[in-house]
Parts: C-alpha cells; structure tokens; sequence
C-alpha cells in the first residue's frame, strides 16, 4: 500500500479576533482551572505510584497544573516487559493497519485536540501560541503524515529477481525493545522519537523530560484513542540514570532514540559500547545533541534581513532550541546598523505569560536553566572585551524571565561564543571587511558542533565560499535565512560533528535506522 507525499499541515495564526484565538485561550482557561493528574502508561496500565511530581508553567511559578506519579526502577522493568509482550503481533500488523493509527492520530490532533496538544505545551514548556503551533500541532502532525510516507516508500524497495528465482527484501523492525528519550523544548519530537521507531513495527520505552510531561500525556491519550495497542508505546517518567541502568543491560536493548545534551548521549554510548557482547543485535544509536549555532554576515548583506535573522533565530522560544542561533559574525561596516536594529528588536520584544497573545517572548524552563544563563549575562557585564549591547535583564520573581541578550566580545573564542548556554542569549564578534575567508575559518573551528549555521550575503561568490568552507559546519545549513524552523519534509533536520548521527528528523535516513532487512532468495 502506498501513501502518497502529503502536504504540510497549515499553521494557524491565532490573530485577534480569529475563532481559533477564542477556541485556544477556553482551552487554556478549562486546562489552567484543573489539576491534571497524569499516570504512566505501562501496557494496558494506568501506573499511579503516589510519588507525586509537580507540574507548573515556567512563566507562572506559582500556579499548579497539575503532578505526574513518578516511577522507579521497577517501573523500567515493566515497561520493558509490556512492550516486548506486545512485539510481535504488532510487528506482524499489516502496515496499512499500522500506519493509519499514526494517521489517525495525526488527524485526531489536526481537528479535534489541536487546542489540547497547543495549551499542554504552551502552559507547560513556556511556548507561545505560535511556536506551541508549528510544534505540538503542525511539527508534529508532519512527522506523522510524512514519516508514514517515507516509509511506504522504503517498503516498496525490492531487489531485482530472474529466471528460476525470487528474491525480496523484508523491512523487518528490530529485534528487541527500542528507547526513546525525549527533550523538553520541542512536543514533536517527543512525539517523533518514539512513534518514527514504532511505525517500523517496535516497541518502545519512552522516557520524556520531566519538563514535557504535560504535553506528552496529551499525545499518549491521543495515540491510544487513535487505536495504538498496548504496550507498543510505554511512557515512564523514571530519572535518566535509572532507566540507563536497566535498559542499557538488558539482552534485548535494540537501539535508542534521542535528543538531548552530547554530555549524555557520550555516556550513553560508552555504557552500550560496554555492554555490547551481551547484546543479541548491535543496537542502533541514534541522537541529536547540542549545536553552538551560527550566523555569519557578509558584507553584501541588507543589515535588515542580518536583523532579522538573529532576532528570530537566536530568541524565538527563548533561544531553546538546539537550531538557535547563538553566535555571530558581522562586517565591521556593517557593526554599527546591526547593533541598533538588534536593540531597537529587543526593545519592541514583550515578556509575559503565554496566555496573553501578544507576549513574543516567555519563560526559559526552570530554575536551573534560569541560573545558568543568568550567570553568564553577569559575568560578560563585568568582563573585560565584552559588553552587553542590547538587553540584559532578568527576574525569577514570578518565573523564569530573562530579557533576550546580545553580548558583543572582541575574543571570537569567549565562552559564549562557544558554549552552548540553551537560551536567549547571542553573542557577536564584529571580524574586518577583508578578512571574511578568516572569519568562515573561525566559524568552522570555534565549536565542536555541526548542527545549524547561516550565510547572509547577496554576493553569489561569498555564499559559494561560505557553502564550501562551512560543509562540514551545520547538518542544516541556510543561505539568507535564520537558522532554525525546519519544516518536515521541507528541510531534513539533524547535525554532524557533536552534535549527532545525523540521522535527519522526519525522512527517510531516520526510518532506516529502525529497520533490520531480511533478504530472502527463493529458488523455482
Ligand atoms: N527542528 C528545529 C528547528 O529547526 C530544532 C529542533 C531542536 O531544537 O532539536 O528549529
């Protein structure tokens, strides 16, 4: 059965006065007004162990959304175990059957919990109603729709046959469990990690952050109502340690999705590495980490559209995305015009909760966070060749609100041109007109990462050298455009170097990677 390209989801605007706008902010009352009290999901069980975690909007502190019964070991065990019971009639479902649940599911968050999946995400993880919109809702329902696409395509894969024989290729799931662990900044790749391994007829173990719980049970009851069986899907809130401990010992670990920090994927992959003989398959580990994610202007370039490239793309969501730009390299003649358009940008930015419309920016996602960020902006205050140059401010009085930041350095190598810090913080260094051959080498050599960087030039011949020179800098590189907001099935997304297997989001790389073939040669 084949399933044809589908088109992108559109995105809603939620502009004053729209039906959607009203239909959001009720949901968003109704979800503020109750206390959601939100299980595991284990097989066919609903685990509520009574260990009760908080959940609370970064922006808001003080109100309650609800708690999640946190789990333990055992918990890990369990899923495990309900998930190998399920493997093998769902790995045996005809793949039309298994696809059209995650179209469902697809279709169930386009019309009917669109404003669910939106307010989950927007209360819990601090987005605003348009980022929660091209993530929880649009992200999301792409990855579905286009991940079941991709895969029809790969299931028509054959090899050629001849006289007196037949040969074929069975796109065969992995043999054993799959886990998946999630980050908090996006709910489709929550979604993503876990259902693009299912869909190829595993089972998984899914861990989310503590951070996206709230929207993640949302896409678990929708999955489940969209007819998913039990035990394809587990979702454990189990600390990271704990579930390592446990799944990266087991016998019948077949590979793990994630996206999180290249700290922990290191581990992760050290720990597999020597439990590798216990294994009955070499497992597939497939991640995406961290990026340090560059702009570099040439001098062709509008200051304007330089402008606004870093104001979207470094402070859209607070900076929290791993595509965020966080660095970067403008002409000397350009400095100045670059500067005030950036501070005119931040002035014009409003901070607030999510709930009322108009707030651009939000807060980052916890305390920790909040701290860490904070204390950089402190120190580049006090530091000698560097200023901040356009905002600055904090406040964790009511939740974690840090004013969008720009720190212009005269060392390309200070610590936040080079550190990841996972917030609205970007830092500049302003390189001579001449010299833009060097600056693309500092480029590609200031940081470990490859995920995401971008050229904004009108010379063809500069964007043709910083294409060349940049190649192995940024699995996702754009030319005249900010650096993050990969669409699915637009622009792959997924990065090299320390930043991960590269492995794209959404295509067919991806897909690949939770399929062991057999290929089998009969004989007439
Ligand atoms: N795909 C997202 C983007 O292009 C970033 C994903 C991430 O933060 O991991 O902006």
């Amino acid at each position: 059965f084949s399933y044809p390209m589908p088109v992108n989801e559109p995105v809603y605007s939620y502009g004053p006065g729209t039906a959607e706008r009203a239909a959001l902010t009720k949901t968003l009352a109704e979800l503020k007004g109750q206390l959601a009290d939100i299980p595991m999901y284990i097989g066919k069980e609903e685990v509520r162990t009574g260990k009760l975690q908080p959940i609370f909007p970064p922006h808001e502190i003080a109100h309650k959304l609800g708690h999640f019964h946190a789990g333990d070991e055992s918990h890990v065990r369990q899923a495990i175990d309900a998930a190998l019971a399920a493997k093998e009639s769902w790995a045996n479902m005809t793949w039309e059957s298994r696809a059209n649940i995650f179209l469902r599911a697809a279709d169930l968050i386009a019309t009917k919990y669109r404003y669910h999946m939106n307010g989950t995400t927007m209360l819990g993880q601090s987005k605003n109603a348009f980022q929660a919109e091209i993530d929880s809702a649009c992200e999301l329902i792409d990855f579905l729709r286009f991940n079941v696409h991709f895969l029809s395509e790969i299931y028509k894969q054959q090899p050629i046959s001849g006289p007196g024989m037949h040969n074929r290729t069975e796109w065969r799931p992995l043999e054993g469990f799959v886990l998946a662990i999630t980050p908090f900044n996006f709910t489709a790749i929550g979604g993503n990690l876990p259902t693009s391994a299912a869909m190829c007829g595993n089972v998984v173990v899914w861990k989310p952050s503590n951070s996206q719980i709230y929207s993640a049970q949302m896409f678990m009851r929708i999955l489940k109502e969209a007819g998913l069986p039990d035990g394809v899907i587990n979702l454990i809130y189990v600390d990271g340690p704990t579930i390592g401990n446990v799944c990266f010992n087991h016998p019948d670990f077949a590979g793990v999705h994630f996206t999180g920090s290249t700290g922990v994927f290191n581990q992760m992959w050290e720990t597999i590495g020597k439990n590798v003989a216990n294994y009955k398959s070499y497992p597939r580990i497939v991640g995406e980490t961290g990026g340090k994610d560059f702009v570099i202007a040439h001098n062709s370039a509008d200051p304007a559209v330089v402008a606004t490239a870093l104001l979207r793309g470094a402070f859209e969501y607070q900076g929290q995305k791993c595509s965020a730009a966080s660095r970067a390299y403008i002409p000397a003649s350009m400095a100045d015009k670059v500067r005030s358009l950036l501070a005119e940008g931040i002035d014009s930015f409003k901070m607030g909760i999510v709930d009322e419309f108009g707030n651009f920016i939000n807060a980052v996602i916890d305390e920790k966070s909040f701290d860490k960020i904070t204390k950089h902006i402190e120190e580049a205050k006090n530091g000698e060749g560097v200023k901040i140059i356009a905002g600055g401010n904090f406040d964790k009085s009511k939740g974690y609100f840090i004013q969008p930041t720009v720190i212009e350095t005269t060392d390309p190598m200070y610590v936040t041109m080079c550190k990841e810090l996972f917030g609205p913080v970007l830092t500049m260094f302003v390189y001579d007109d001449n010299d833009f051959e060097k600056a693309l080498e500092l480029v590609d050599k200031t940081s470990p990462y490859a995920l995401t960087g971008a050229i904004i030039a009108n010379d063809r011949k500069a964007v043709e050298l910083a294409s060349y020179k940049l190649r192995n800098a940024a699995g996702n590189f754009y030319i005249n455009d900010k650096p993050t907001g990969a669409v699915v099935g637009q622009q792959p997304f997924g990065g090299a170097r320390a930043s991960g297997t590269n492995d794209k989001a959404g295509s067919m790389i991806n897909l690949y990677r939770w399929l062991s073939a057999r290929t089998v040669k009969e004989t007439f």
